[in-house]
């Protein structure tokens, strides 16, 4: 598809659609707008604009769309594939200035919010209702990138991802018009679901203007375990044990020895460096919740644990998960001059030791410092690699690495993208996970935007 670039005349119409301190097309503003989180190369977009309203997004879209004009969402450009990255220039939309909670509906446990709300900011203000919106992708991220991306995170083994808390959508489509879908029933059979088409769908099939989450209450009491391993393969395994069993984990990570030693240094918590299994429990009772430690205690101890350790605190285990959560924040720290480039799959929980021992072994022929720490309960594998900023052959190796570990995952029967998406980097493999499926999700992005001015470039190989 062959875009306009801007010309006066579009700038001028766009100046005329829009108070001066909601349009830029400054140099510092576009190159805020250029770069999300990722090693992916900066692309500045020709216009910023910070709709404040639907009818706005809607005007912008119908105009865009006219004059073959490319709009990407922008929410905090946390993402770690390139997905806001305007590869084809053209208009970016900064929802920071859409971040109302519209309401609360304590009783119906259900929020309504606009796209740019922070989800902590939201999780903050719920705390005092007893109540909170459960993904937690750890970034700054916003409710409309993480709608976008189908984000999840620590507590998605037990909450689900971002898709299962999303009951109705208000949705700007590509011509301007403004669609509602979804209701705010708990559950529906009603017609196609597009909810979960829009979500995961980066942006590339409409732009996302206000959304009613489903909530959850916050436990009553949690009881959380730190384990050590003598080995990954046996903190795999037991990860695995864990799940088959039917446990429910609220959330099981995984941490390797070479992170454990960066979160010590920076945050000083003493851990043993081990490959280090985190989990926690949610339930009613502290005695419903000593019962389960027991059974995970077993379990642990026949996998060959090296030491178990339930009981953590509150401030214990918050500090954990702050560490875990600012992990990638260290590990840049750690390596001045490198860019990080994170390889994330999924693969199904029975083959979760072979795929943490593969990448493992990938990780150490690389040369290359890696960092694996996984939201192992479902399956969720990261490998962190940390390449030099303009070592052409460094980056051809983490590109092998990272073909090789993809292509390991998806011949496991698993995906090239736990919870990242696609956006730029991971576009390659989607033939090879989706076959014939691909031509259908083709079609569906030309039925909703044939001129494919949302978000260019990303999704498709
Ligand atoms: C340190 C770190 C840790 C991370 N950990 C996790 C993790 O544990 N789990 C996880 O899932 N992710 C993680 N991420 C990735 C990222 O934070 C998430 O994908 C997050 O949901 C992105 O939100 P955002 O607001 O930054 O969106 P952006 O990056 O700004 O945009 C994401 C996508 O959404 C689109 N978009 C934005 N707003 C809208 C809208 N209103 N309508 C339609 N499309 C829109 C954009 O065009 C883009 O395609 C991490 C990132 C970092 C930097």
């Amino acid at each position: 598809m062959k875009f306009n670039r801007f010309n006066k005349r579009n700038i001028k119409d766009l100046r005329s659609m829009e108070p001066p301190d909601r349009f830029s097309t400054g140099v510092s503003n576009l190159d805020l707008h250029s770069k999300d989180q990722s090693q992916h190369p900066a692309c500045r977009p020709e216009a910023v604009i910070w709709p404040v309203d639907r009818n706005e997004v809607s005007e912008i879209l119908k105009y865009a769309n006219k004059n073959l004009i490319p709009v990407t969402g922008w929410g905090s450009g946390s993402s770690l594939e390139g997905n806001p990255i305007p590869v084809k220039a053209g208009i970016v939309l900064d929802f920071s200035q859409m971040n109302k909670i519209r309401d609360i509906r304590e009783e119906d446990f259900q929020t309504d919010v606009e796209p740019g709300v922070i989800y902590q900011n939201l999780n903050e203000k719920l705390r005092s209702k007893g109540l909170f919106f459960p993904p937690d992708p750890g970034a700054q991220a916003t409710i409309g990138g993480m709608i976008a991306n189908n984000a999840s995170g620590t507590q998605t083994v037990h909450y689900g991802s971002t898709k299962d808390h999303v009951l109705r959508l208000s949705v700007v489509l590509a011509n301007g018009e403004i669609i509602e879908t979804g209701t705010r029933a708990s559950k529906t059979s009603s017609g196609y679901d597009l909810i979960h088409l829009f979500a995961g769908s980066e942006g590339t099939l409409g732009i996302v203007v206000e959304a009613t989450l489903r909530l959850v209450g916050l436990p009553a009491e949690f009881s959380a375990a730190i384990v050590t391993f003598p080995s990954v393969g046996a903190a795999g395994k037991a990860v695995f044990e864990i799940i088959r069993s039917g446990l429910d984990p609220a959330a099981l990570e995984l941490l390797d020895p070479d992170c454990i030693e960066i979160i010590n240094r920076e945050q000083n918590l003493g851990l043993h460096v081990s490959p280090t299994p985190f989990m926690e429990y949610h339930g009613p009772t502290k005695n419903q919740l000593a019962e389960v430690m027991e059974i995970v205690r077993e379990i642990c101890k026949e996998e060959g644990c090296d030491e178990f350790r339930p009981g953590l605190g509150r401030k214990e285990r918050d500090d954990l998960l702050k560490a875990r959560h600012e992990l990638a924040e260290m590990i840049i720290r750690k390596h001045p001059g490198c860019s990080l480039m994170v390889i994330d799959v999924a693969v199904p929980i029975t083959g979760y030791p072979e795929i943490i021992a593969f990448v493992r072994e990938e990780s150490e022929n690389t040369g290359i410092p890696g960092y694996i720490f996984s939201h192992a309960g479902d399956g969720n594998l990261h490998l962190v690699l940390m390449g030099k900023k303009g070592d052409e052959r460094e980056w051809e190796i983490i590109d092998h690495a990272n073909q090789r570990i993809v292509s390991k995952a998806l011949a496991m029967g698993g995906t090239a993208t736990g919870e990242h998406g696609v956006g730029i980097g991971k576009r390659k493999f989607m033939e090879a996970e989706h076959g014939k499926s691909l031509k259908w999700m083709k079609g569906i992005k030309s039925f909703f935007d044939p001129n494919f001015i949302l978000n260019p470039g990303k999704i498709f190989p």
